[in-house]
């Protein structure tokens, strides 16, 4: 059989992620991270096979970095056309209303995206480096696949914020969530796992970023990112909810900017803010030695989450699964047990045993006698975008 593989770049705003995916057979072929971009600290790594080859020294900007990546290609392997390389498929962030699919970037979607920057300031500009660079350097197709499709068809009650009707229209502000590539994949991966479409899931995908949906046979009905991945849960570095009000009382009160603001809110709170620690490990570590401020900063968090997970059973009107998934959602057995033991007045049963089992294979942790099952199912978002780009080609 001819292998088919897709090119996956994820571009962000000094660093360009890369990974070669068969996504029939659903393997990576090899991968790699261009950092520190602009920079004179600029460091490549590029893994293929037992192979592992780490370049450091200035790289000016994203097209010289990805032309140091197809030399690598071509030089460590594997031989991009060799492989059967089809297309490249980009990962962007915000895909506004426009998007409820991936889509073969032409001029007009390029525009589309540079369009909506506006509505993903902290991604979209740095994606559209990466797509113009890779469109000029590989003559393939190449698939824009947005994090806000999956949430597209989000019921207008879950999508719409009470806030004033003209301005919302006027400025496009509704809740276009986000993670939604991993919470498509998730879901149906789950479904798959429990053998029946049929569904009321939630999905808590727990990483540095961290959101969580609703989600009825297949279809997203509520998402805990809203018009930017602000909002929802506590992340590693993101406040998630907060009073709007905030806003406004730190403009007036400590003088602060808007750009000050964004800033604080998006990089500087969350386990960070609350904390010093980004790195749900280190702040368990801490806590686990007392330290008052990590103890009060996993209160918060797993507070945060059992209220979605409530809210969204009721949404549903009820719950058949709940899946765990990213970095934290797939290895901290100490968090799932917690939430779990909180949910036990719906029923919700874990087998610790199976719990505490480290894998990379999807698997159940919930006893049989759980009205709930409860899964771990490993996200996979680079597979997730070739399968997609693989299936509109
Ligand atoms: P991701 O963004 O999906 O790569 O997830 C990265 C985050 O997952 C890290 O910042 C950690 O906070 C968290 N994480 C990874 N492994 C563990 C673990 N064993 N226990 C707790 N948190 C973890």
């Amino acid at each position: 059989m001819t292998q088919h593989t897709v090119l996956v770049i994820n571009s962000g705003s000094s660093s360009i992620k890369y990974q070669l995916v068969d996504p029939e057979a659903g393997t990576s072929l090899a991968s790699g991270l261009v950092e520190r971009i602009g920079e004179e600290t600029s460091h490549l790594e590029h893994k293929y096979g037992e192979k592992v080859v780490e370049i450091d020294g200035p790289i000016a900007d994203h097209g010289a970095g990805l032309r140091k990546v197809l030399e690598l290609f071509a030089k460590v392997g594997p031989n991009l056309s060799e492989a059967g390389i089809v297309a490249v498929g980009h990962r962007v962030v915000q895909g506004g209303k426009y998007f409820s699919g991936p889509a073969i970037i032409d001029e007009k979607v390029e525009q589309k995206i540079r369009d909506l920057c506006p509505l993903g300031p902290l991604h979209n500009p740095a994606h559209l480096k990466g797509i113009e660079v890779a469109r000029e350097l590989m003559d393939v197709p190449h698939v824009a696949v947005f994090d806000t499709a999956f949430f597209q068809g989000l019921p207008d009650e879950s999508a719409t914020y009470a806030l004033n009707r003209e301005v919302a229209e006027k400025y496009e502000i509704r809740r276009y969530g986000a993670h939604g590539t991993s919470h498509q994949f998730v879901s149906g991966a789950a479904a798959k796992f429990l053998g029946r479409d049929d569904l009321k899931q939630i999905v808590l995908h727990l990483g540095n970023g961290a959101s969580v949906s609703a989600v009825v046979n297949g279809h997203a009905v509520d998402t805990s990112m809203g018009l930017t991945p602000l909002e929802g849960l506590v992340m590693g570095s993101r406040t998630g909810d907060i009073d709007p009000a905030a806003v406004f009382h730190l403009h007036r009160q400590a003088g602060m900017s808007i750009d000050e603001i964004d800033d604080l809110f998006n990089k500087k709170s969350g386990l960070r803010g609350l904390t010093g620690d980004n790195d749900m490990r280190e702040v368990q570590r801490r806590a686990a030695e007392g330290d008052e401020t990590c103890i009060l900063a996993l209160a918060v968090y797993n507070h945060r989450l059992l209220k979605y997970v409530g809210a969204y059973t009721a949404v549903m009107g009820g719950l058949d699964a709940i899946t765990f998934t990213a970095g934290a959602g797939e290895n901290d057995s100490d968090m799932r047990r917690e939430l779990c033991e909180r949910l036990a007045f719906m029923g919700v049963k874990l087998d610790l045993e199976k719990n505490a089992v480290r894998s990379k294979e999807p698997r159940e942790i919930s006893t049989p006698d759980s009205s709930i099952r409860v899964l771990v199912i490993p996200t996979n978002e680079e597979l997730a975008i070739a399968q997609q780009a693989m299936t509109l080609l």
